[in-house]
């Protein structure tokens, strides 16, 4: 049995109270010392006569600590017999001062008569330099934050976050646009809901084979936008490790590439339609060849070159087209631009078409008068005939079309090419312009051969020298397509 004495003089209580990690001191009520440690004498760096009967509470703490501890301090002590955690700056010998907490608790008498106070001292530097490198950091990283989504709002792609387990934490001001959703919104936001449902699995699939793999993870899928329709994107994003090598998040963007997906349907679509347009001219050249080969009247055979002629004709206006859409698409497309007598263009333009399209007369109103334009006079004779081509085309059950050259104010030649044929739907008409596009959908047996190239190659050559085309078109009526080019003095 261990005895109680040998117990207690394990337990130097002097020993505790002065070599403690926390400062002691005993003050009177009017704020003298009268007690205290030395580890608070080490910190003050008095020597323990300086202070002992000669120094008050309110010689140790700073002025604004001074005006609290008469003002509130006190009083509290006095009511409630003690005061905890108060963040006082201690003041040093040497008239630094440290931050440090005081613990404190009154001694009184038997009658309630206040005796003394004994306070504890815990020097918080170390807590306050890392309260304020914590701050520091903090703000530093909200600073970062900041020029994150500064720069994510910038970009014209939608860019997000999302937790390692796939939960959305961020936008981009351009994806809250492009899902008419509200910031407030993101907590819920349920991105499945935003994707094709049949694009699901695939995204799903995606996800989860990069989740494996830790590979990149990327995916095409079609997201609703404001409006409610869907628009392909392409899904990228990467995966970022914290330090202990954990997937900590997701970083990711979605590019609108919608265009670029139509862009490339409508081209695959387009190698179809142009393969099948070169073939039929083809196929009746052969057949004409093997019926020429077999007959053996010289007037047939006659009719069957002329036929043949009109055929390669069309065949070669069709390979000249593609040529021409390349050039167009390589930035290749060039002019040879000379002083040209326009009149004798259209004249020569519409002698040709009269002997290619009986069906139609062709009327023209050229000026008397010789009327000089700059212009690539091989280049405007192809825009003439594509243009009347067009109207002749487009106007089966017509008999006439027009072809016309007028001085117009500002010193301009017009060139107007009209037609009383099928026209064109006023909501159509700003897209015959465009690539490809064709009113009457390939899909229609009806419709009249073509390429949907005739006009975008036009437009491009009437760019070229500086003016543009324009169409006025009502259904059922006709249609009218002109262009202005300047005047050139004949001398
Ligand atoms: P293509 O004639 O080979 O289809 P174009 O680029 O010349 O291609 O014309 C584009 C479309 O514009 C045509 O498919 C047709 O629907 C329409 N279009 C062009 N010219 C006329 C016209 N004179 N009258 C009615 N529609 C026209």
């Amino acid at each position: 049995l261990v005895k109680q004495e040998f117990l207690e003089s394990l337990v130097d209580v002097e020993d505790l109270y002065q070599n403690a990690p926390c400062g002691y001191f005993s003050f009177l009520p009017d704020g003298t010392v009268i007690k205290l440690n030395r580890t608070l004498l080490r910190w003050l760096g008095y020597a323990e006569e300086e202070i002992l009967n000669r120094k008050k509470f309110s010689d140790l703490i700073s002025k604004g600590g001074i005006i609290y501890y008469e003002m509130f301090y006190l009083a509290l002590l006095k009511m409630q017999g003690y005061v905890n955690e108060v963040n006082y700056e201690i003041r040093k010998k040497d008239g630094t001062t440290f931050p440090a907490l005081i613990n404190s608790s009154t001694l009184k008498d038997p009658s309630g008569e206040l005796l003394a106070i004994n306070a504890t001292v815990v020097d918080i530097t170390d807590r306050k330099k890392y309260e304020t490198e914590l701050l520091t950091s903090a703000r530093l990283a909200e600073a970062e934050k900041k020029r994150f989504e500064f720069v994510t709002d910038l970009i014209p792609q939608i860019i997000w976050t999302a937790t390692a387990d796939g939960r959305i934490d961020y936008l981009n001001l351009r994806a809250y646009k492009y899902f008419n959703i509200e910031k407030s919104a993101i907590s819920d936001f349920d991105v499945l809901q935003y994707i094709h449902p049949d694009d699901h699995r695939k995204a799903m699939s995606a996800w989860a084979k990069s989740l494996k793999s830790t590979a990149d993870f990327q995916v095409q899928v079609r997201l609703k936008n404001a409006a409610g329709e869907y628009e392909w994107h392409l899904v990228r994003a990467l995966p970022y490790y914290d330090d202990q090598g954990n997937l900590a998040k997701w970083y990711g963007s979605c590019t609108n590439i919608h265009q670029n997906i139509l862009e490339l349907q409508r081209k695959d679509e387009f190698i179809q339609i142009a393969s099948h347009e070169l073939k039929t001219p083809i196929t009746s050249l052969k057949a004409y060849n093997q019926l020429q080969m077999r007959t053996e009247s010289i007037e047939t055979m006659k009719g069957f070159a002329q036929k043949s002629a009109t055929t390669l004709n069309n065949l070669q206006f069709l390979i000249s087209s593609l040529l021409d859409f390349s050039k167009i698409s390589l930035g290749k497309l060039s002019l040879d631009v000379e002083k040209t007598l326009l009149s004798g263009i259209a004249n020569h333009v519409a002698e040709l078409l009269a002997v290619s399209y009986p069906s139609h007369k062709i009327i023209s109103e050229i000026p008397e008068e010789d009327t000089f334009v700059m212009c690539d006079p091989h280049r405007i004779t192809q825009v003439l005939i594509n243009l009347l081509n067009n109207a002749i085309k487009y106007s089966p059950k017509a008999d006439k079309v027009c072809l016309r050259l007028k001085k117009i104010a500002g010193n301009c030649l017009r060139i107007e090419v009209e037609d009383f044929g099928i026209g064109i739907p006023k909501e159509k008409l700003e897209r015959i312009f465009d690539k490809y596009y064709r009113v009457i959908e390939t899909k229609d047996n009806n419709r009249a051969s073509g390429l949907g190239l005739g006009l975008y190659i036009i437009q491009n050559i009437v760019t070229k020298h500086g003016s543009r085309i324009y169409a006025e078109s009502e259904l059922g009526k006709g249609s009218l397509f002109y262009f202005d080019l300047p005047i050139e003095p004949s001398n």
